[in-house]
């Protein structure tokens, strides 16, 4: 599919379309869906910009690519006076007080903001049903997940009820719900992007993710919110990526993938053929492809939730009813502490809690935290070696298709097992790209730290390969 940005941006300044009615158009579509992909319709606000928008053109101003392109907002995000739920109980009448940076730049730039999305609470899920807003439907089949857990927001640009989506990865949130709906769902480097404003969930690995409908609209996103960012320390600045060097794919010459993610007893095993054949429509492009070993799922799954839950037990302290969203009142200050958090949090969340505040403790913290922060270093140092070896790791998003609605629910250990090939790239803080390609759920796309121009390059030679 072309680029819808640059397209609505040619509609839009030949007249051909004005923005209050592209606006209204997608708010319609938005209010009458039944995905449960809404939290907050930001109705007024977005037809307000748009009457903007319209008043520029019809002044013969020149206007920006965003401007007046209509997106979503995962409902973590910051976007002053509106609501930010978390899709939790405990925030639900929460409103922000300030915007997300990412968020404020693609204001800057003219897009249009039109909905608030929902998605597991606290980016507590891989399926988006840990909400209180009902869970989201898959796009393709609705009895189906829409995954997680940025599932509205990927079931949003599927259903075209949004151009572009900003959802947020800290395991997999952006690119597995990608893989479920069959659109492009990017983790960007760690850092390429600020986190101020995004509510911290694992804060070493949450990652702003823009979610579209092809490589290009992806590009413009990611160039617009990128950035060093002084109220985020872990930000660094990085140059634009052109469209000229992501549709030139000549200079990728090796492609390696995991052999044991492939060989696992717990693929799919028409997930397993199709990467298989992709990977021979590959090489019959004269790429070099290369087996590559690395850690088993089970380590990587058990590393990378050892250190999320730690670090959410630790970020959600905060939230203890007094400065932020509903208080329960009971006998003293620690109970109205404790009732809060054990009404107003999920089952999910307070499994979280609990087991990161377990390996965080004295007599466990050596034994188990301090091994997974051990790990990690030992993953990072794969990752280098292998990319002194290839260009790019290709990987399938799942290793399964998405699980009927209700199921993962029931078991909760298998719905963080179907995070097995998602979480090694996070615990790596590498660009990694859904493409909906290649398998049922689609392609991820991996490449070395920073460069996260090569990944949008391979996705185009994709385009064209399989
Ligand atoms: N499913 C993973 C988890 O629950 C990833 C979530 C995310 O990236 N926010 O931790």
């Amino acid at each position: 599919m072309e680029s819808q940005i640059q397209q609505i941006h040619r509609q839009l300044v030949d007249k051909e379309i004005s923005c209050v009615d592209l606006i209204q158009e997608k708010l319609s579509a938005l209010k009458e869906n039944t995905y449960n992909t809404v939290n907050t319709l930001l109705t007024e606000l977005a037809l307000e910009k748009a009457a903007k928008v319209d008043a520029k053109i019809a002044n013969g101003d020149t206007i920006g690519l965003l401007e007046g392109v209509p997106f979503g907002i995962k409902d973590v995000y910051m976007l002053q006076g509106t609501y930010a739920t978390a899709s939790s109980d405990l925030l639900k009448k929460y409103k922000s007080a300030y915007t997300a940076t990412a968020i404020q730049k693609l204001l800057d730039a003219g897009a249009i903001p039109i909905v608030k999305e929902n998605c597991d609470s606290f980016g507590h899920g891989s399926s988006s049903e840990n909400t209180i807003f009902g869970a989201v439907k898959n796009a393709i089949n609705p009895e189906l997940v829409g995954g997680g857990s940025s599932g509205g927001s990927a079931v949003n640009v599927a259903k075209d009820h949004t151009v572009f989506s900003i959802g947020g990865d800290t395991g997999g949130s952006v690119r597995q719900p990608a893989g479920y709906n069959n659109v492009y769902g990017l983790k960007p480097t760690y850092g390429r992007i600020s986190r101020y404003g995004l509510m911290a969930y694992a804060s070493s690995t949450d990652c702003v993710g823009p979610i579209a409908k092809s490589p290009e609209d992806i590009r413009i996103v990611l160039n617009t919110m990128s950035g060093k960012d002084p109220k985020d320390q872990t930000t660094y600045s990085s140059e634009a990526i052109s469209q000229d060097s992501i549709l030139n794919t000549v200079n990728i010459k090796t492609v390696g993938y995991f052999k044991n993610f492939i060989e696992s007893e717990a693929i799919d095993a028409t997930i397993k053929s199709d990467f298989l054949a992709s990977i021979e429509k590959i090489k019959a492009k004269g790429i070099q492809v290369k087996e590559l070993d690395f850690f088993k799922s089970d380590i990587l799954v058990s590393t990378y939730y050892t250190l999320a839950m730690a670090e959410t037990a630790s970020n959600l302290s905060r939230l203890d009813g007094t400065n932020y969203g509903d208080r329960v009142d009971d006998k003293d200050l620690k109970e109205s502490y404790a009732v809060t958090r054990s009404e107003k949090f999920s089952e999910e969340t307070k499994r979280r809690i609990v087991g990161g505040n377990q390996v965080l403790s004295q007599g466990f913290s050596d034994e188990i935290y301090l091994k997974g922060l051990a790990l990690r270093d030992a993953i990072s140092e794969n990752f280098e070696k292998d990319f002194g070896d290839v260009d790019i790791i290709l990987s399938p998003v799942t290793p399964n298709t998405p699980p009927k609605i209700g199921d993962s629910l029931k078991d909760p250990l298998t719905m963080y097992l179907s995070d097995a090939y998602t979480v090694g790239f996070s615990l790596g803080q590498l660009p990694t790209l859904t493409v909906p390609q290649g398998t049922e759920t689609g392609l991820q796309v991996t490449a070395a730290k920073n460069n996260d121009e090569l990944v949008l390059k391979f996705a185009n030679f994709l385009k064209d390969t399989i």
